[in-house]
């Protein structure tokens, strides 16, 4: 068991599936589409990736993501499951999570999975109208939802569920029936992101050609906020600005990321950041393939934050919490004061009411949630 502190020395493990079927709309992740034929080269490149661990390290978190790692067939994802077993041990209590859709899950899969230790399962549901799904570009239809969530909870309980809002031509009637629909499906765990054009994907190219017209900035808050009021409401946690979760339900490895601590990452496109290094992966199938396959790092950006840096990083990003920044916990972190760093801007959104200062603690307000990115700007 290593000894350096969580934000040095990781106790997380990212792995990254890229394979897809087919590009959604709005999606810029790393992803290979049409080329399955190269996924059992992409897991023997994932063993060689695994073994520059040197030793086995143990871990609370290990993340399966995509891409879409459901998208593998059930002797491709066994093969993950025991390569990646091998290489990190997953802490008693730990979380083994991987993300799925609905339209390439089935129950010999879900067997698989919790034959081989998931204990977690993210469900990318995003919507449960039909045209929405299709502005999306989303494969599935709502019906593939409540059949993969019925395999799901036959094996495994923790099951968190994706939803996008903002989508164009969404109205708050949509968005308020995807979520009496989710609710239905009893989840654990929620997460609710806002739709985002990221430049060059398939959406950002029809609002830009005049095809598609965005939601505009308050009816996109509206959702939010109904968001907000229904899921507390019905008893889950707001614990970060996009995330709830049922009690005791929280997700053990973004609970990682919001604290700015140290986790490992494998696969095209996966980042890592470890002794306070921050690297990334080649995003193009072949040269990680190429790379990892000849014996060579497939990273392709690599950098070392200053400690300033580092200190305002970790600020932004556990300020997304709900129980914000603790000030001790963030000294001992980054070796910096908070109030040196931010203690005038925080001042000025306690008196805003988008911040509240609680001694020991740092917090956004529910207004400041609405606001939360700028409220961070004006931090930094
Ligand atoms: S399934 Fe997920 S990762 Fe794959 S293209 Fe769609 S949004 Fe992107």
């Amino acid at each position: 068991m290593n000894v350096l502190p969580p934000w040095q020395w990781p106790r997380a493990a990212y792995i990254h599936i890229p394979f897809c079927a087919h590009h959604c709309g709005y999606c810029d992740f790393a992803i290979a589409v049409g080329q399955d034929e190269q996924i059992d080269a992409y897991l023997d490149a994932l063993a060689l990736e695994l073994q520059t661990l040197g030793t086995p390290q143990a871990v609370r978190s290990i993340f399966l993501g995509g891409g879409t790692p459901s998208h593998l067939n059930c002797a491709q994802l066994e093969r993950l499951l025991v390569l990646v077993r091998r290489w990190l041990l997953l802490e008693a209590q730990g979380e083994f999570s991987i993300e799925v859709n609905p339209d390439s899950m089935d129950e010999a899969k879900v067997k698989v999975l919790a034959d081989h230790g998931i204990t977690r399962v993210s469900l990318g549901a995003q919507s449960f109208h039909p045209h929405l799904l299709q502005v999306l570009e989303r494969l599935h239809g709502p019906d593939q939802v409540a059949r993969a969530v019925e395999w799901v909870r036959q094996r495994i309980v923790n099951l968190s569920v994706d939803l996008i809002f903002g989508a164009p031509g969404q109205t708050v009637a949509d968005w308020k029936s995807d979520l009496d629909r989710v609710l239905a499906l009893e989840p654990t765990h929620l997460s609710t992101y806002g739709l985002t054009y990221e430049k060059g994907t398939p959406l950002w190219k029809q609002r830009e050609r005049g095809l598609l017209v965005a939601l505009d900035e308050e009816s996109e808050w509206q959702l939010y906020r109904e968001a907000i009021d229904i899921l507390e409401e019905a008893g889950f946690e707001h614990y970060e600005i996009s995330n709830f979760a049922r009690a005791g339900y929280r997700s053990v490895h973004n609970q990682v990321y919001w604290a700015n601590e140290a986790y490992f990452g494998f696969g095209m496109g996966a980042a890592r950041y470890v002794l306070g290094r921050r690297e990334t992966n080649t995003r193009d199938l072949r040269t990680y393939l190429r790379k990892i396959l000849a014996g060579e790092s497939a990273i392709f950006q690599s950098e070392e934050l200053g400690e300033e840096e580092r200190a305002r990083e970790t600020l932004a990003i556990q300020l997304r919490r709900a129980e914000g920044i603790a000030r001790c916990r963030f000294r001992l972190q980054t070796g910096r004061e908070l109030d040196e760093l931010a203690g005038e801007a925080i001042r000025r959104q306690v008196e805003l009411g988008l911040l509240r200062d609680e001694g020991e603690t740092v917090a956004l307000t529910r207004s400041g949630k609405y606001v939360a990115d700028a409220v961070i700007e004006r931090l930094l």
